[in-house]
């Protein structure tokens, strides 16, 4: 019998395949260190976690409107006029299970059968399979260590066309970890004006920043850009609550129906409880927030540093994020111990078995030189990952 083709078209995601799977060997008693998953290792602030207790006691468990309560809807308003100088309604919010949902609400909301989204290259594993799953087609647009990684206007012309829809931008990026400044993003909402273009904005990774970095989304930029902007962040990554399953996303009134009407199918509303711990989340103190994006900054320095180290291999220094990509293509094509390793795959597969480090490899990215580490993880653990990483480099060539 002939499934879904467009299922069978989809890869599962890398990222998640490749902690379960550190998980598995660590609960089996394998010494693993995984730069695997990109979720923070800290655990959900307290305050936040009361807050679900308390909404657990109040009796708050039932269903709540399918695109989210109000009350959250008011408060993430009041968080983009606070951050991001940008004014929303309520009645412009979507409140889905984490901004996976948001991005696939998004690209079924806005795509027809061939439309075409622009995705620079490294991107972040989900967007292309996303893009696919409503119908989309994912356009990448590569991009170059001069250019830091990101789009220049002249790609973008070159892969633009009649069927281009949107394009996607994500700053502070998975997994190169750069930031689109000011006079860029201008440059980006320009060329969509004059194709006339949405622009999905993935914001994230907002406040994991540093180097006194700043972020601006860029539909604060002017009144078009805002009108073409379809913005979409979430908590996971910010106030370590990946468990929970809660993104948002603004957009003109007219998209979001279209999203609340297909989440009223799908899904219906989050988790009631995790709304609640949300509004806790937005409102209450930063102390905890700000504790946790220090110590990013610190292992981001510290890695910078040791992997700067290594033999014929270069990286990327993030500005944002928790990932780190490392370029591995000296190490390719070789064989070691009767194991081909040609590309990326083979690469994370061997260091796997060989040293128990477990990483993202690039492929899943659209970047075949590289391993993607997240250093989303102690200090301990990641100064045991790079000896072994070391170790490995020393033994394999
Ligand atoms: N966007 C990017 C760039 C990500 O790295 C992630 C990873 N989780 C997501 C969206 C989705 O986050 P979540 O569904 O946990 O909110
Ligand atoms: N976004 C994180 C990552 O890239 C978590 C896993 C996922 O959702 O892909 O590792």
């Amino acid at each position: 019998m002939q499934l879904s083709k467009k299922a069978e078209n989809i890869n599962p995601s890398i990222t998640l395949a490749i902690t379960a799977k550190a998980n598995e060997l660590k609960s089996q008693g394998v010494d693993i260190v995984s730069f695997g998953a990109g979720e923070p290792d800290f655990n959900t602030p307290e305050n936040i976690i009361q807050a679900a207790i308390k909404a657990m006691h109040d009796g708050k468990t039932k269903y709540t409107p399918a695109g989210g309560l109000l009350e959250l809807k008011q408060t993430i308003c009041t968080k983009f006029k606070k951050d991001n100088d940008l004014d929303y309604k309520p009645s412009q919010i979507t409140i889905s299970t984490g901004a996976k949902q948001c991005l696939a609400n998004t690209f079924m909301a806005i795509l027809n059968p061939g439309d075409e989204v622009l995705v620079s290259v490294p991107y972040w594993v989900s967007y292309p399979e996303l893009i696919k799953l409503a119908d989309g087609v994912p356009v990448f647009v590569e991009t170059s260590r001069e250019n830091n990684y990101k789009y220049t206007i002249a790609d973008l012309e070159k892969s633009v066309t009649n069927k281009t829809k949107a394009i996607l931008i994500n700053s502070p990026n998975n997994p190169t970890g750069t930031i689109y400044h000011e006079e860029e993003l201008k440059q980006i909402a320009d060329f969509a004006k004059q194709h006339n273009l949405l622009i999905v904005s993935d914001e994230i990774y907002e406040k994991l920043i540093y180097d006194g970095e700043k972020h601006i989304s860029i539909a604060s930029l002017n009144q078009d850009a805002y009108e073409r902007t379809i913005v979409i962040n979430g908590v996971s990554k910010t106030y370590a609550m990946t468990g929970w399953r809660l993104g948002y996303v603004a957009a003109s009134e007219k998209i979001t129906k279209l999203m609340t009407s297909i989440q009223s199918h799908m899904t219906s509303n989050v988790n009631t409880i995790t709304q609640y711990a949300t509004i806790e989340a937005l409102n209450g103190p930063v102390e905890d927030l700000q504790n946790m994006i220090n110590e990013f900054e610190n292992r981001r320095n510290f890695m910078v540093e040791e992997l700067g180290k290594l033999n014929e291999v270069s990286i990327i220094k993030p500005n944002g994020a928790f990932y780190m990509m490392v370029n591995i293509s000296a190490y390719l094509n070789i064989e070691f111990n009767g194991q081909k390793i040609n590309n990326s795959v083979d690469f994370a597969k061997v260091l796997l078995e060989e040293e128990k480090v477990a990483v993202i490899p690039g492929a899943g990215f659209g970047s075949d030189d590289y391993i993607r580490l997240s250093y989303a993880t102690s200090m301990d653990i990641i100064k045991k990952g790079i000896d072994r990483i070391s170790l490995f480099l020393s033994k394999i060539k």
